[in-house]
C-alpha cells in the first residue's frame, strides 16, 4: 500500500543518526531518530490529551519552522487530518477556512493568536487552540505543556484511501476552497516526482517556501524520504537566504519565481555565493523568460534546473522540465513546463470538453491517480472539476508532438480583445525580457471597442529610469499587434503577491477600477 507512515519509520532506521531538520530560528536540530520520536510523541499528545482521533482535522497557522515539519508528518502517519492555513489569512478567511475545515485543534503562534482569538466565538468545533512559542497572548495550552510527558505513540498506519491532508487553494482567483488528498495521492507524487528530482542523502535543502503551500509539503516528503536535511529558514528574506545558502553550503533549494527575482536584485548577491547548489527547484506561478535566463546564467554549471508545474488540486508537480531541457534543449522549450511525469496523462480540451488536436490551445485536464478526492462539503464544485478521472485545471495550454506542455494562462486571465484571445503571460514574458523590468502583471480592462484592452502594469527594478514607451517599443518587436498593450502603467513599489509568488491579478483588476 501507498501509505507515508511506514517508509517513515523506514527512513528513521536506516538514516538515524543523521541530522533530518535545523530550525534556523529556534536553533532547533533533530536526527531523523529524534524526528521520528518527536511525531511520535506529538500524535499521542494528539489522541491522549486532545482526543484527536484520525478522521478529525487539526490546523497549523505558523510561519515557517520546524515543528510545522512535526505536524505534517505527524497527520500523515495517521494522527488526524493535517490542514496547513496561508500565514498571510486575514480574519475572514480564517473565520472561513476554521469553520469550512471544522478543525478541532489549532497551532499557532503570537502573532496570529489576536486574530484566532477575534474569530474563536464562531468556531464551535474549535476545542484547543495550541500556542507554539513564547507569547503572552490568548491560548488553550502550550505545545510545550503538552508535550511534556505525553507518551510516544504512532498512530495506526492509515490506508491507501484515507485522506491525508485537506489543503486550501492559494485563492489567487477567489475564495480558497478545501481540498481533500489522500495517501495514496501523496505518495504517488512523491514517487513519480523523486524519478527527475533525484534528491539524494547527501543534500541539505533550504525550506524556504511558505510551509502551509503543497509545493513546501510536497519536498518535506521527497526529500526527508531520501534521507536529506531540511534547513527551515523562518522568514523569507532574500539577504538571509543568500547568507544561509554561502554559511550552510545548502544544496538544494526550491522557490517561487517572486523569490528569485529578490535574490537576484538584492545588493548582496553575487554567483560565488550560491555556488553550493546542485538542485534549484521551481515553480507554482509563470517563470519569466528574462528572469529564468539570468538565473541560469549565474548558477554553477552543477546545479541542476528544474520546473514544476501543479496545483494544490493534483497534490503538487505533474509536469517537469528537467535540467537537460533547461541547459541543452531548444531554447523555445524554456517558456515550457516540460513533460508529463510517469502515470499523469495530459489532454487539452475545448469549451465542450472535446479533445483538441496536438499544438491546439485550450483547457489542460489531467488524470494521474492523485487528484483530490473532493473539495471539502461542496459536491457542486466537485462535480464541476471532476469527470471520469479527469481533473480540469482551469489553467489554458497546449501540447506540442514531443509531448511539452505549455502553460499559456489562466483561464480566468485570458484577455479576450476585439475577439482575439490574448494570453496575458505570453505578453508578461514579452515584456519580463527588458532590462529594468524587475516584475509585470497583464492585465484585461474594460475597453467600449474591443470589450477588453491589454493592460501591462510594471514593477521597475531599482534605479530603472525605463518609461512607458520603451516597454511599448520593446513589446512591439515580440508581440503581434492585437496583443499589444494598449496601456502601460510603470510603478516602484512591488506588486501586490500571494506567498506562493503569484501576482494578485484581481487586486489589480479592483485597484485600476477604483482608479
Ligand atoms: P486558487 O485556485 O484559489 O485561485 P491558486 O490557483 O493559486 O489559487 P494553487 O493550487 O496554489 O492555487 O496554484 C496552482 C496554479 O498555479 C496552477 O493551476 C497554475 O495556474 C499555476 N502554476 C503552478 N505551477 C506553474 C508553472 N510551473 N507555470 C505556470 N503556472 C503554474
Amino acid at each position: 500500500e501507498l501509505v507515508f507512515a511506514r517508509e517513515f519509520e523506514r527512513v528513521a532506521r536506516w538514516a538515524g543518526d543523521r541530522t533530518a531538520l535545523t530550525d534556523l530560528g529556534t536553533g532547533l536540530r533533530r536526527t531523523f531518530a529524534g524526528h521520528r520520536d518527536a511525531v511520535a510523541r506529538l500524535s499521542g499528545a494528539l489522541r491522549d490529551r486532545l482526543d484527536l482521533t484520525p478522521g478529525d482535522r487539526y490546523s497549523a497557522l505558523l510561519d515557517n519552522r520546524a515543528v510545522y515539519a512535526e505536524l505534517w508528518h505527524a497527520g500523515l502517519c495517521g494522527a488526524g487530518v493535517f490542514t496547513s492555513l496561508n500565514a498571510r489569512i486575514n480574519r475572514d478567511e480564517l473565520r472561513h477556512t476554521l469553520r469550512d475545515a471544522g478543525s478541532s485543534v489549532l497551532f499557532t503562534s503570537a502573532p496570529f493568536a489576536e486574530m484566532v482569538d477575534e474569530v474563536r466565538a464562531d468556531l464551535p468545533s474549535l476545542r484547543s487552540v495550541v500556542l507554539v512559542g513564547e507569547g503572552d497572548v490568548p491560548h488553550d495550552l502550550t505545545l510545550d505543556a503538552l508535550l511534556d510527558g505525553a507518551e510516544e505513540r504512532m498512530p495506526e498506519p492509515p490506508r491507501e484511501d484515507d485522506p491525508a491532508m485537506l489543503l486550501y487553494t492559494g485563492g489567487t482567483t477567489g475564495l480558497p476552497r478545501g481540498v481533500v488528498l489522500d495517501q495514496r495521492a501523496v505518495m504517488l507524487n512523491r514517487h513519480r516526482s523523486v524519478e527527475v528530482m533525484a534528491p539524494t542523502r547527501d543534500w541539505t535543502f533550504l525550506q524556504v517556501v511558505p510551509m502551509y503551500h503543497v509545493a513546501a509539503l510536497m519536498p518535506l516528503v521527497k526529500v526527508h524520504l531520501a534521507g536529506a536535511g531540511v534547513v527551515v529558514q523562518p522568514r523569507w528574506d532574500p539577504g538571509a537566504a543568500l547568507e544561509v545558502i554561502e554559511r550552510e553550503e545548502i544544496g538544494a533549494l526550491s522557490i517561487v519565481p517572486t523569490m528569485a527575482v529578490q535574490m537576484l536584485e538584492h545588493p548582496d548577491f553575487a554567483p560565488e555565493r550560491v555556488a553550493s547548489l546542485r538542485f534549484l527547484g521551481y515553480g507554482t506561478a509563470p517563470m519569466p523568460l528574462g528572469l529564468l535566463n539570468r538565473l541560469i546564467d549565474v548558477l554553477p554549471r552543477e546545479c541542476r534546473i528544474n520546473q514544476s508545474y501543479g496545483m494544490t488540486e493534483s497534490c503538487g508537480t505533474v509536469t517537469m522540465l528537467d535540467d537537460d531541457d533547461h541547459r541543452h534543449g531548444d531554447p523555445s522549450l524554456l517558456s515550457s513546463a516540460g513533460r508529463a511525469l510517469s502515470g499523469v496523462e495530459l489532454s487539452i480540451r475545448d469549451g465542450l470538453g472535446d479533445t483538441l488536436p496536438e499544438g491546439e490551445t485550450g483547457e489542460i485536464w489531467l488524470r494521474c491517480g492523485s487528484v483530490l478526492r473532493e473539495y471539502r462539503g461542496q459536491p457542486e464544485a466537485t462535480a464541476a472539476v471532476l469527470d471520469g478521472g479527469w481533473y480540469h485545471s482551469g489553467d489554458v495550454g497546449r501540447l506540442d508532438d514531443r509531448g511539452y506542455l505549455w502553460v499559456v494562462d489562466r483561464v480566468k486571465d485570458m484577455i479576450v480583445s476585439g475577439g482575439e484571445n490574448v494570453y496575458s503571460v505570453e505578453v508578461e514574458n514579452a515584456i519580463s525580457t527588458l532590462p529594468g523590468v524587475a516584475r509585470v502583471a497583464v492585465l484585461g480592462v474594460p475597453h467600449e471597442l474591443w470589450g477588453e484592452a491589454v493592460h501591462a502594469v510594471v514593477q521597475l527594478s531599482e534605479g530603472s529610469a525605463l518609461t512607458e514607451d520603451d516597454v511599448l517599443a520593446h513589446a512591439a518587436g515580440r508581440l503581434a499587434r492585437y496583443k499589444m498593450p494598449r496601456s502601460v502603467e510603470l510603478r516602484r513599489e512591488e506588486l501586490p503577491v500571494s506567498p506562493a509568488g503569484k501576482v494578485l491579478k484581481r487586486q489589480l483588476r479592483v485597484e485600476f477600477d477604483r482608479g
